[in-house]
């Protein structure tokens, strides 16, 4: 299915009655089409005027269009965002972005409503949008940045000089190599036309950029 705005809001109103007692402030919605991420919530404090109210958070939701998952898993998206939300919307503490607090709430919500909410957002092989297996030859850019992690970034071959240049302005890379490749996994992230690397794993990077003397290092 892909969602609808509509969808998403009624979504909200369900499990916010259902699963959290009604205790979610408003969330405004938006749809991305964005192959980088199912969901995601970003929050902005809104400031009263007179700075004696308490800080009023602004929560938005942004849920991708990228991907056609059965409802089931499109419900279970919108639950690990709301989970997000009220950790955010009662200033609670996590361990980490899906710490201890946050696996003990999706693991209680799993357990009570039978539903089948992750902290890995892996998808089963049928829910992929088709449009993520079409076989089209990317430009990539691995980069290993000062901090130890991989990083990723895909793009047009017409954009590729311009953000080799732009990459080392924004992020503190260690080293980076071009790359060429038809591999459908590199579908996933988005085609960049800013300065902006994803993280990636070394095992997803040995399994998809496999043969070094095949590499096409072209930058
Ligand atoms: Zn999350």
């Amino acid at each position: 299915m892909t969602p609808t705005v509509e969808y998403v809001e009624s979504k909200i109103g369900e499990f916010n009655a259902l699963v959290f007692g009604s205790c979610l402030p408003p969330i405004s919605v938006k749809l991305s089409k964005a192959r980088s991420f199912l969901g995601r919530v970003e929050y902005r404090k809104k400031r009263s005027l007179f700075g004696r109210k308490p800080d009023n958070l602004q929560i938005l939701m942004r849920i991708s269009t990228a991907f056609d998952l059965p409802e089931r898993e499109q419900e279970d998206v919108i639950i690990h965002e709301l989970i997000h939300c009220y950790i955010a919307f009662k200033g609670l503490r996590d361990s980490s972005t899906h710490g201890r607090l946050f696996r003990s709430m999706m693991e209680r919500i799993n357990r009570e409503y039978g539903r089948n909410v992750t902290v890995s957002h892996k998808m089963a092989p049928g829910a992929v949008n088709p449009r993520l297996q079409e076989v089209r030859l990317n430009c990539i850019c691995v980069s290993l940045l000062k901090n130890g992690r991989w990083g990723v970034t895909v793009c047009t071959e017409a954009m590729m000089k311009k953000l080799d240049g732009l990459l080392p302005r924004y992020y503190a890379i260690q080293e980076r190599h071009w790359y060429t490749s038809t591999d459908p996994f590199f579908n996933r992230y988005p085609r960049s036309r800013t300065a902006k690397i994803y993280k990636i794993s070394r095992e997803d990077l040995d399994v998809h950029l496999p043969d070094p003397d095949n590499k096409n290092n072209i930058l």
